[in-house]
């Protein structure tokens, strides 16, 4: 078969717009595809910090006026860094603007985020056809969240386009929902606007265009696949999910070995291996005293350090980790938590760690360098998840030697083995962490109890980190699994 050409269309890539796992699944997995000979670009809304970084851009059409956007000029360029070829929708009047790629910096959705994200789909779908760059015609489009779902609609709404279409949900919770008196501003035929479509009870839901239109509906991690199609974790689109039947799978994220790697991590202290042998130890150790040092943490290399890096939203489960915030403290353990979004959490974690200097650090914000440092540093992670995708910190916690603490729960189920009494006891087990059943202070307690003993005993916890370690993440085996996914599509038409 010929090179497979590949459009992935999303809002965000790493490292140029970031707001969480999406991006740096947008950011790694054309580059895996490209490794394994297939020919792949992007579709980015023209938000500054794309437009200010993309490379080389070179004007391919212009467009407009469009969803209330006079001037657009499509423009093809190369991503910095990876350098994967990479179409840019400069649309001043929708995406130049400061704050987030979804809200305002004072935490307000834009109210044009309709049209912004409709456009996003609009072009993808029209380049998909053909219409917009003849010359690169793909045969796959790879839409991710609901921000790029409408290109499934355009697409289903444009009959002589041949793309596949694959729809990726990274988190079902965020759907993408508006008024349906905006259903005209779509440009689409009314037949869209039914609950067989985009309607979504009495709302138009972008999402819905993306689980109903693909030809392949996929998700990051084989649990949650299971999971979105039950009333607990579907969010009320089980009932979609369920009647796409076996075109839903799940396919496991990776992680990018060029940015998270402990042996080569330019931005840490000192670098280390899997090998876990004396040096390694050495440097994990200056990580963590470095670390605890940055954060005015007490310099105790014996204290079990806890660390979060997380968005604060209550799917994160981060109020279990207060309610068990006492019981890891009197196990003499501290607490590092890097994260920011809702003001309540943010203030709650302010408070504790203003109570327990020396104990809890807490920092509010986004920083990704520092996420580095807190992961180099730090002994174990927690993620208590209420629901997960996927969940990338406690990937990057295995390849960090940075044990993960987590709920039984989506992506988090299915990466990390628990050391259970069981495993413990049958010599070298495979257990990579501690895994819990229930969202509730008590199963968290009880696991951050164990790994606190665990903690204890050098020998087994020196295990655990290299058999977190050396497990295989990489991106190759998703690759080559969205291939497979990509090849069936096509031959599905
Ligand atoms: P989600 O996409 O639901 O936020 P994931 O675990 O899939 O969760 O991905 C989160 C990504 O965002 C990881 O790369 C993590 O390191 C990063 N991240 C989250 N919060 C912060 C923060 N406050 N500072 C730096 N990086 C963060």
């Amino acid at each position: 078969m010929s090179e497979l050409k590949v459009l992935h269309a999303a809002a965000e890539v790493f490292p140029l717009v970031k707001t969480g796992g999406l991006a740096d699944v947008v950011g790694a997995l054309p580059q895996a595809l490209r490794a394994q000979g297939a020919d792949v670009r992007l579709v980015l809304p023209g938000l500054p910090a794309i437009v200010d970084a993309v490379l080389h851009q070179k004007t391919v059409c212009t467009l407009g006026p469009l969803f209330g956007a006079g001037r657009i000029t499509l423009r093809l360029g190369q991503l910095p860094y990876s350098h994967v070829p990479a179409y840019v929708i400069d649309a001043p009047y929708l995406y130049r603007r400061g704050g987030s790629p979804y809200q305002s910096s004072t935490g307000v959705e834009w109210a044009d985020n309709l049209q912004r994200f409709a456009l996003l789909g609009w072009v993808a779908a029209h380049l998909a056809a053909g219409e917009l760059d003849p010359t690169w015609v793909p045969d796959v489009l790879h839409a991710h969240d609901w921000h790029a779902a409408m290109a499934c609609a355009y697409t289903a709404a444009h009959p002589p386009t041949t793309a596949a279409t694959v729809f990726t949900v990274h988190n079902l919770a965020y759907q993408g929902l508006f008024p349906p008196g905006d259903f005209p501003l779509l440009g689409l035929p009314s037949r869209f606007m039914s609950a067989q479509a985009l309607e979504f009870h009495g709302q138009l839901s972008f999402m819905k265009a993306g689980l109903k239109f693909a030809r392949r509906v996929t998700t990051v991690s084989p649990t949650y696949a299971v999971e979105m199609a039950t009333h607990e974790f579907g969010c009320g689109l089980e009932g979609v999910i369920r009647s796409r039947g076996s075109d839903v799978s799940g396919i496991l994220n990776g992680v990018d070995g060029a940015v998270w790697n402990p042996a080569t991590d330019a931005g840490i202290i000192a670098r280390y291996t899997a090998e876990c042998a004396e040096p390694d130890r050495i440097a994990k150790a200056r990580c963590k005293s470095a670390l605890q040092a940055e954060l005015g943490l007490c310099d105790d290399p014996r204290a079990p350090l806890f660390s979060v890096v997380s968005r604060l939203t209550p799917q994160k489960g981060l109020d279990l980790v207060l309610a068990a915030l006492p019981g890891l403290l009197q196990g003499g353990g501290q607490l590092a938590l890097q994260g920011a979004g809702e003001p309540g959490l943010e203030a709650a974690f302010s408070a504790v760690a203003a109570a327990h200097p020396g104990r809890v650090a807490v920092r509010i914000g986004y920083d990704e360098a520092f996420a580095h440092r807190l992961m180099a540093g730090a002994d174990a992670i927690l993620v208590p998840s209420r629901f997960e995708p996927c969940g990338l910190t406690q990937l990057y916690g295995l390849r960090y030697g940075t044990v993960p603490v987590v709920r039984r729960v989506g992506g988090l189920a299915d990466t990390v083995v628990d050391a259970s009494d069981h495993a413990l006891s049958q010599g070298s087990s495979r257990a990579t962490g501690f895994v819990f059943d229930h969202a509730t202070a008590a199963a968290l307690s009880l696991a951050i109890e164990r790994v606190i003993s665990a903690y204890a005993e050098p020998g087994l916890w020196c295990d655990l980190m290299r058999n977190g370690m050396t497990r295989d993440f990489s991106w190759t085996g998703a690759a080559r699994q969205y291939l497979g996914l990509y090849r069936g599509a096509l031959e599905s038409t």
